[in-house]
């Protein structure tokens, strides 16, 4: 349909929604390209009939940092159920094939606090940047010092501790407390965030061509016109040049997604195949204490809102190599856990048949779950999210934000609003022209 069009945005993800809404507050008509089929990007929930019919959020499942996410006043005021997963939350730890003691408990519990002075005095010591991996080895004779390192790397970053960030850790640090969306966070963003925005799917966009009087965006339909594009794919879609900018993007932002590259996190759900709980409460959170850098684990979450079925979260260099042998071999690596801490009980209980693997990582609209900032890159983040000729054209995304939620829906929702509000007062500025009619 010709029509007038001010702003290309690629990706109807969280921040390519959040860009389009504000644009449309600020008077600005825009176009949303989306590759897949469904609105949400990485947020996305399913009705699985191997979880006998459960939603299940395979990628974002909690709003972090409920005091002040931006997503959760949006599902209040809609109506939707918010549920406060830290009050529901149980936990056991093992030590090797035990569970931890009372006293272990306590000291694991002490020990992040210990862990997060440790990050904190190698910061306020200055110099050059360092990685997670650097904290641990200030507290060798910390029994769960590896195991915190686990959690804030492999797990809540999904990186390998030695190679992310200090600064960008700790800027990161997820403080506050989790809420899950009833009926799933995919689902509410797919419900609520799209409504009235123009947006099309199945709309790969392969080509942008760039410069300080406008944009020609190239998709499967055939070239879009506009004033302004707003680009929110990955970081590894970005890197993989799915997308071919012309003039190619500087060498900087090159530097950028190198030093943002994407983490992995597996999700594996094993429905229980019969009335058996292990003698765990619901909603019940299980991990084992690291004893060997790096060794390959997974932490676990039993019985979620009483469901018959355990979600394993796999991470980072683990999650890669697992994903390159396939959905069976992940399966096995997850029941083999489970046999270590239950033995046969488990077994018996998860014979592998009714399960779901998530894809991030070979999704060619993804290419990962999130990005993190290698040793030294935690300023990428705002380098890579700078407007660029004259404000034509902005890259941004979870990977860009610079609150404190990067990697995060609440990220990619403030991101996006960024982004907007930066094109908005380009184009007040330095209007230019209007392409009339706008799709060749
Ligand atoms: C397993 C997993 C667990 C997570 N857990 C949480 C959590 O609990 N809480 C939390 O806050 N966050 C979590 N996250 C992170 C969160 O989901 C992301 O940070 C956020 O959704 C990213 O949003 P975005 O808009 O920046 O990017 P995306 O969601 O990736 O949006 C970009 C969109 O661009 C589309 N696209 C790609 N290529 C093209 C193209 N060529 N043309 C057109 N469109 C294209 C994609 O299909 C996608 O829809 C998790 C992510 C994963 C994968």
């Amino acid at each position: 349909m010709p029509s007038e069009i001010d702003v290309v945005v690629i990706g109807a993800g969280v921040a390519g929604l959040a860009a389009a809404a504000r644009l449309r507050q600020s008077g600005l008509r825009a176009w949303v390209r989306e590759a897949s089929g469904r609105i949400g990007g990485r947020a996305r929930t399913d009705i699985e009939p191997a979880l006998g019919g459960a939603w299940f959020d395979h990628g974002a499942a909690w709003l972090h940092v409920a005091e002040s996410n931006p997503l959760v006043p949006i599902a209040e005021a809609a109506g939707d159920v918010l549920i406060n997963s830290d009050e529901l939350r149980n936990e056991r730890t093992f030590i090797g094939v035990r569970l931890a003691t009372e006293a272990e408990l306590d000291d694991y519990a002490n020990a992040w606090p210990r862990f997060i002075a440790a990050g904190d005095s190698l910061l306020a010591a200055g110099g050059l940047d360092g990685s997670l991996a650097d904290v641990a080895k200030t507290l060798p004779d910390d029994p769960w010092a590896l195991s915190v390192e686990m959690w804030e790397g492999p797990v809540i970053c999904v990186s390998q501790p030695d190679r992310y960030s200090l600064h960008d850790w700790k800027r990161n640090m997820l403080s506050g407390s989790n809420r899950m969306v009833d009926g799933g966070i995919g689902a509410f963003i797919a419900g609520r965030l799209g409504v009235g925005l123009d947006i099309r799917l199945n709309s790969k966009v392969h080509g942008v061509c760039w410069s300080d009087a406008g944009v020609t965006v190239q998709t499967g339909q055939g070239a879009i016109e506009a004033r302004a594009c707003i680009v929110t794919v990955s970081t590894g879609v970005l890197a993989s040049g799915a997308i071919a900018f012309d003039p190619p993007l500087p060498a900087s932002v090159g530097d950028c997604l190198a030093g943002l590259p994407m983490g992995l996190a597996i999700k594996v759900a094993l429905r229980a195949s019969g009335p058996d709980r292990l003698d765990l409460p619901d909603y019940c959170s299980v991990d084992r204490r690291v004893e060997t850098r790096g060794e390959p684990t997974t932490v676990l979450q039993f019985w979620p809102l009483g469901r018959d079925y355990v979600s394993a979260w796999i991470g980072a260099d683990t999650a890669w190599a697992l994903q390159e042998e396939g959905d069976a071999a992940c399966v096995d690596f997850v029941r083999d856990h489970l046999s270590s801490l239950f033995g046969g009980r488990a077994t018996d209980l998860f014979p592998g048949t009714e399960a779901v693997v998530t894809q991030w990582g070979r999704d060619a609209n993804f290419l990962g779950s999130y990005a993190y900032a290698l040793p030294g890159y935690a300023d990428a983040r705002s380098t890579l999210g700078q407007p660029r000729a004259d404000g034509r054209l902005v890259i941004c995304g979870e990977a860009c934000n610079e609150d404190g939620l990067a990697g995060t829906v609440g990220g990619a929702w403030h991101d996006g609003r960024r982004a907007a509000s930066a094109v908005a007062e380009a184009l007040r500025q330095s209007p230019g022209r209007r392409p009339a009619s706008r799709v060749r």
